[in-house]
């Protein structure tokens, strides 16, 4: 038997692993899909690679900074910019001088990071935890494999509301923890990578745009300025409004579902954006809380130790999911010592 589980290898989920494997424990990771790093995600297609998740990232706090510098020396994280050009009905503006700071990128894309996280854990891949179980000892999580993994402690890292059909019962002698997990509220997007031809020019303000006020589209990128090979053939991230995925959702046709994103990125910036020579749509149903809970994690002795970790515990991005992971790891070993 573990002494922890944790479910989801997203930034939370690896930090967390990381910090109770040097507190000595016996921690798995157990993975759906077959890679690593959750909405932390690159795509590899048409010879490059292409971030579809999460698009740079921000540090505000000293752990997180420290974290981020630790990958700059390696070089797996570097400055990508600090100018985050702002879209909106009359034009494109910079931003403000206090709006100035590093955003980070990786050149290899952001399961980079993942992946240098995950090399010295023990991940479970292809393994959907689809059942939880428990008897007054240990807990018993049961995967789409139908293999039973038993542990002392587990540490969710999934988005709230996939966590909820697989705790709901089990949690039943734990209102209180329940209610704030379905407090938390997650809004989709619609992600479209697309490729242009070499021979469009490219201004520097297009590398990082947020678009304010716009119904369709809340971002656009110059992916590829995150490479260092710069002769490579320019791709395009565009990231929709949360009103726009709502609405395109349950369209079966992901052709039709995203070409509103191309049209819209057309008619704002410059017309051949709209017709790129390749493109796919990613369509994320959990992309971003809406409403965190405003806490590091949260945590539960009943029925057995539980911690809940997550971006949405603390915020909506990596670095909250990072000091999540970490605030998890000392709730995990504080439970497991009473
Ligand atoms: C389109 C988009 C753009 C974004 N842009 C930015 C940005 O620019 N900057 C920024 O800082 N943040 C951004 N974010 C948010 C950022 O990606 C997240 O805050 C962060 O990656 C969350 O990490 P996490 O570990 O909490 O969760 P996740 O990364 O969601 O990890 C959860 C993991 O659990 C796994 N899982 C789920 N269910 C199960 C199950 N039943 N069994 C086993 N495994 C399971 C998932 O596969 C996943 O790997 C963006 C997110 C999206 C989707």
């Amino acid at each position: 038997m573990k002494d922890v589980i944790v479910i989801g290898a997203g930034i939370s989920g690896l930090t967390c692993a990381q910090q109770l494997k040097q507190a000595g424990l016996d921690v798995s990771i157990v993975e759906k899909s077959a890679g690593v790093g959750g909405r932390m995600a690159t795509r590899r297609l048409q010879g490059t690679w292409v971030d579809h998740g999460a698009q740079l990232i921000s540090v505000k706090s000293d752990d997180f900074g420290r974290f981020i510098r630790k990958l700059e020396d390696k070089k797996i994280v570097k400055e990508w910019t600090r100018n985050v050009y702002q879209l909106s009905s009359s034009g494109l503006r910079p931003p403000e001088a206090d709006n100035r700071h590093p955003r980070y990128c990786c050149p290899l894309g952001m399961t980079a990071i993942a992946k240098h996280m995950a090399s010295e854990l023990n991940i479970i891949n292809n393994n959907r935890i689809v059942g939880v179980s428990h008897d007054n000892r240990k807990w018993q999580l049961i995967s789409d494999r139908q293999e039973i993994l038993e542990t002392s402690a587990i540490v969710s890292t999934i988005p709230a509301p996939q966590f909820l059909p697989l705790f709901e019962e089990v949690l039943s002698t734990a209102p209180n923890f329940l209610q704030a997990v379905q407090s938390v509220k997650f809004a989709p997007s619609v992600t479209i990578m697309a490729g242009y031809s070499n021979s469009y020019d490219i201004p520097e303000e297009w590398q990082a745009i947020q678009c304010v006020d716009d119904p369709i589209l809340s971002w656009i990128s110059h992916d590829s300025s995150k490479h260092s090979d710069r002769s490579a053939q320019p791709v395009f991230v565009f990231q929709s409004t949360a009103e726009f995925a709502r609405q395109s959702m349950e369209e079966a046709d992901l052709e039709v579902a995203g070409k509103p994103l191309l049209n819209q990125a057309g008619r704002l910036l410059a017309p051949w954006l709209a017709s790129p020579e390749w493109w796919q749509v990613h369509r994320w149903r959990y992309a971003l809380s809406e409403e965190s809970l405003g806490v590091s994690c949260l945590s539960t002795a009943v029925p057995l130790a539980l911690v809940c970790a997550g971006d949405w515990c603390a915020g909506k991005n990596i670095e909250a999911a990072y000091n999540s992971g970490l605030a998890a790891a000392d709730s995990v070993i504080d439970l497991l010592k009473n």
